[in-house]
């Protein structure tokens, strides 16, 4: 077989064989095919879609590039959620302790900020010793005795997608639907997980602009999820505006802490909720969504949940106690009254990495002590002089203004709902 011939096929918008995506992702990751040819197929990928049938071959090759995850028989369900990417998307640290203390396990690999958009280890890494590096053999060690763990994957786990991953990064081919199915379940079926939820954020402060296509997205996971014979679920939810009220990294922390302690923004909390216990049902640890849903508020008001949260932060050698260091806030003040009726969510986002709360290239070191909270929500009244948001920064005459042009006020507003849809197979 000879890339080319492939890469021709795909470009022409033929349908692969499971034997041709066998040997491009085979080849890729023996070196015995090159970026170049790899970047073609990707842009033909891009340009000319996969069916159900290539995207799950193409997702099942990614998977078997690397190891998985190999857990005991010993009747303990292993669950994972993952995020599309989204502003103040803080539900994973609040996630995994929380169902740990359910009596569930979670080995969630996470990734690190991606654009506009902060990551999930980058948020913890806040936390003085907090290792986000373990090996497979501390992956399912500390899984096992303190039931959740979050860190990054390790290079034995889906390779092919690290390489690829960078590669679209790269070449402009990154927002395809069939390339990040397989890059997404790739790394999370490595897990060995019984069953996986997906968060698919769609707005201003996400990967997908528009519902549709977060839609068509959460069909494509949950579809070849399945056909891989994982339980997967999809909930769409929308990202016009950060979750909760902070966004960066340890102002992150803080709040994931306000939460685990039955505290915080209701957002947070609820959505947080939702993704679990439809994991906790997928299980059949809960006899209803209802069930779960209330056994779950009860281990976040209790204190138990924070009491697995801090189990975890200890075994990836995070002292759960330190004080996390926050730079000086600063008003955002409103000039006018009205509604506040949009926020730019991607350019607060941006704004966060200028001012070294994420990555302009990947050698960036990350300041976590910068950071923005927003205090008022699309759809709340405003008056002059109210604040809106707090710039946590050193430098307030550049960030303060630049806040406030990502905020409207206008005449009215309606709040927005959160969870706008669901997408699971009967
Ligand atoms: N996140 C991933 O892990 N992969 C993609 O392709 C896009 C977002």
């Amino acid at each position: 077989m000879l890339a080319t011939t492939v890469i021709a096929a795909k470009r022409d918008n033929q349908e692969l064989t499971d034997a041709q995506l066998h040997f491009l992702i085979s080849g890729y990751c023996n070196d015995s095919i090159p970026d170049y040819q790899m970047a073609a197929f990707a842009m033909a990928v891009y340009l000319n879609g996969m069916t159900p049938r290539e995207t799950a071959a193409l997702t099942r090759e990614m998977l078997d590039s690397g190891t998985r995850l190999q857990w005991p028989n010993d009747g303990i369900p292993r669950v994972d959620k993952h995020s599309t990417g989204g502003l103040g998307d803080k539900t994973s640290i609040v996630l995994a302790p929380l169902l740990a203390a359910a009596g569930v396990q979670v080995p969630m690999l996470s990734g690190r900020g991606l654009g506009a958009t902060g990551g999930t280890l980058d948020k913890l890494e806040s936390i003085p010793g907090y290792r986000t590096d373990l090996n497979l053999q501390e992956i399912t060690r500390i899984t096992q005795q303190t039931g959740c763990v979050i860190t990054g994957a390790s290079a034995e786990l889906a390779p092919a997608d690290r390489r690829l991953y960078a590669l679209r990064d790269v070449t402009a081919t990154v927002p395809s639907i069939p390339l990040i199915t397989a890059s997404i379940l790739s790394k999370k079926l490595a897990e060995s997980p019984d069953a996986l939820i997906l968060d698919v954020k769609f707005g201003s402060g996400a990967f997908m602009k528009s519902e549709e296509t977060a839609k068509q997205l959460a069909e494509s996971l949950v579809h070849t999820g399945s056909h891989l014979g994982v339980p997967v679920q999809a909930l769409l939810t929308d990202m016009n505006q950060p979750l909760g009220r902070c966004s960066g990294n340890a102002v992150e922390i803080l709040e994931c802490l306000e939460v685990l302690r039955g505290t915080g923004p209701s957002d947070v909390r609820e959505l947080t909720l939702q993704l679990a216990a439809r994991l906790l049902t997928a299980v059949d640890h809960a006899d209803s969504l209802d069930v779960a849903l209330t056994q779950l508020g009860r281990l976040l008001d209790d204190g138990t949940a924070l009491t697995y949260y801090e189990r975890m932060v200890a075994a990836q050698s995070g002292d759960p106690s330190a004080r996390l260091s926050v730079a000086p806030a600063h008003d955002v003040v409103a000039d006018t009254d009205g509604f506040l009726t949009t926020v730019n969510a991607e350019q607060i986002g941006l704004t966060i990495v200028e001012m070294g709360g994420g990555r302009r290239v990947m050698s960036d070191r990350i300041d976590h002590s910068v950071g923005i909270e927003m205090l008022a929500r699309i759809g709340d009244p405003v008056h002059v002089g109210q604040p809106l948001a707090r710039v946590f920064t050193k430098l307030p005459e550049v960030f303060v203004s630049r806040v406030r042009n990502c905020l409207t006020i206008g005449e009215v507003a309606a709040p927005r709902p959160l969870i706008t849809g669901e997408i699971h197979l009967d």
